[in-house]
């Protein structure tokens, strides 16, 4: 991956193609979680910046809504390569802003990167319907056509790819977008809004809003009257809040939740495989993610076997800063962060919980916690509840596989679940018994440009990735076409 001529790091936010401060001339700090040492500062926009950026987009969307899908592919082609290209820088920026292990980053910037190439492939292929009509003197037809200005906000967890997963389909479908990235993590976007921009990308279909005032900014992003869809990843309060503002105007609406994962060993798994998978699913980003196993929910045949071997792999882990050589397990975001974590470990433990390993902050200090796990876990604790979001695993055992299956589904949330089993029948029973978006069957890892991501229950609505991905960004309009003889 080659270094780039021109740096990343921008300090400006990016309206109607232009690089850009707020109106109120006011900016706030960006911080590295690992060691609080300041990254930069970008401008702290409010509601007369954001509405200045659905102005622009609106403006830029005949155009962009009618430019030739081929030619709109080909800038989201360039796009690609240009993020490819810078991908180690992207990266360390990453790293900084959002403290995750670098080798992560790096598989971040693979990932978030394969969106954009995946959606510059479906924007050609963004067909309509010819339906065999009723009425002699009638044809009837079906075109699908971009929704218009979409507001997207994304969380600070992936601070990449939870861009291009939502701005590449909607720019290959033709869509305006205006983006307000999380507070914690706006260089990554920046870096990227840089990098369409030398693509060719033109003024006012992607704009960039950096701000501290979430609530205000995306108050106006999901009431003002331009604004035809909204597209948004991060906690379900604010997703929930967000639904109910957006139906004032009747907006189209994607929502990608919080999770409460259970990971489910059954008495016939392959052990190894299933530590593997618990690991790499637990502790992916420190446990920040919300496809991340919340629950290990363990059948009591294998309880014995597996407890021991999982324990031991989580004590390896090496815990450091994300810029560290062979660092796996990076600080929590911020003290929120940890605040909460800290609250699920006593509550557990103050109801019965045992500590295996871990459970306690770690000696680096600042943000940084020990790998946990926790056995003898039951559902009168709250971490069998609430989203962890940190390097904790709360161990639970069943007996059958109903049962485990019942503690799997009990809880409001829908996003993944994994399970390792072998038996075939079994597999096929609890694949389709778990109330779930989607399903890891004898692996911890899921996430992938080709398949559709995206929860049920309070978990969310809407997929990205797949080729349904860009149906998110279009309406379908119906044409009848009379007295044709
Ligand atoms: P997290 O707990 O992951 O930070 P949030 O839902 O708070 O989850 O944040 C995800 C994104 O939502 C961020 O970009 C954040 O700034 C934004 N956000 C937070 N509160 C609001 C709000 N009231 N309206 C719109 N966006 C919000």
């Amino acid at each position: 991956m080659a270094s780039t001529p021109a740096p990343l790091l921008h300090e400006q936010a990016y309206i109607d193609g232009q690089w850009t401060s707020a109106a109120s001339g006011r900016t706030f700090p960006v911080k590295d979680p690992a060691n609080d040492a300041l990254i930069g500062r970008v401008p702290d926009m409010d509601a007369a910046d954001v509405t200045r950026a659905i102005e622009a987009a609106h403006a830029a969307f005949p155009a962009w809504s009618t430019a030739l899908a081929a030619d709109r592919a080909a800038i989201l082609k360039r796009w690609h390569a240009a993020v490819t290209a810078h991908g180690r820088e992207l990266a360390e920026i990453m790293t900084r802003e959002c403290g995750k292990p670098l080798a992560e980053s790096i598989g971040e910037v693979r990932y978030g990167a394969s969106f954009i190439d995946w959606s510059a492939e479906q924007a050609r292929r963004v067909n309509g319907e010819i339906i065999p009509t009723d009425q002699r003197s009638r044809r009837l037809l079906v075109l699908r056509q971009p929704v218009g200005v979409v507001a997207a906000i994304t969380p600070w967890n992936f601070p990449l790819s939870m861009i291009t997963r939502k701005v590449s389909p909607a720019l290959a479908a033709g869509c305006t977008v205006v983006l307000k990235p999380a507070e914690l993590t706006p260089f990554t976007a920046l870096a990227l809004a840089q990098l369409a921009e030398e693509a060719g990308l033109p003024a006012g279909v992607l704009n960039l809003v950096t701000t501290t005032d979430a609530k205000r900014v995306g108050g106006v992003m999901s009431t003002h009257p331009l604004v035809r869809k909204v597209t948004f990843t991060g906690s379900t309060a604010v997703g929930k809040l967000l639904m109910a503002q957006a139906a004032g105007t009747v907006k189209k609406i994607s929502l990608e939740l919080g999770g409460n994962a259970p990971f489910l060993v059954f008495d016939d798994a392959d052990i190894d495989a299933a530590v593997e998978g618990a690991i790499a699913s637990k502790f992916r980003n420190s446990g920040q993610t919300c496809v991340c196993a919340n629950r290990v929910l363990v059948q009591e045949g294998i309880a014995e076997a597996f407890i021991p071997r999982f324990t031991a792999a989580v004590e390896r882990l090496k815990v450091a800063p994300g810029l560290e050589e062979g660092a796996q397990v990076g600080p929590m975001i911020d003290d929120k962060g940890v605040a909460k974590v800290m609250r699920l470990l006593q509550d557990a433990i103050a109801h019965g919980a045992q500590v295996a390993t871990g459970g306690k902050a770690h000696a680096l200090g600042g943000r940084f916690i020990e790998p946990t796990v926790l056995t003898g876990v039951t559902q009168a604790m709250a971490c069998t509840r609430e989203e962890i979001f940190g390097p904790v695993a709360p161990v639970q055992t069943f007996r059958t596989e109903a049962e485990g299956i019942a503690l799997a589904n009990d809880t409001v949330f829908g996003l993944a679940a994994y399970f390792y089993a072998r038996d075939s029948a079994r597999i096929w029973r609890v694949g389709e018994a778990l109330e779930y978006g989607m399903v890891g069957i004898n692996t911890g890892l899921i996430s992938t440009a080709v398949a559709p991501f995206g929860g049920v229950k309070e978990s969310g609505i809407g997929r990205e990735g797949s080729t349904h991905a860009l149906e998110e960004f279009t309406e379908m309009k119906y044409l009848s076409l009379a007295g044709l003889g």
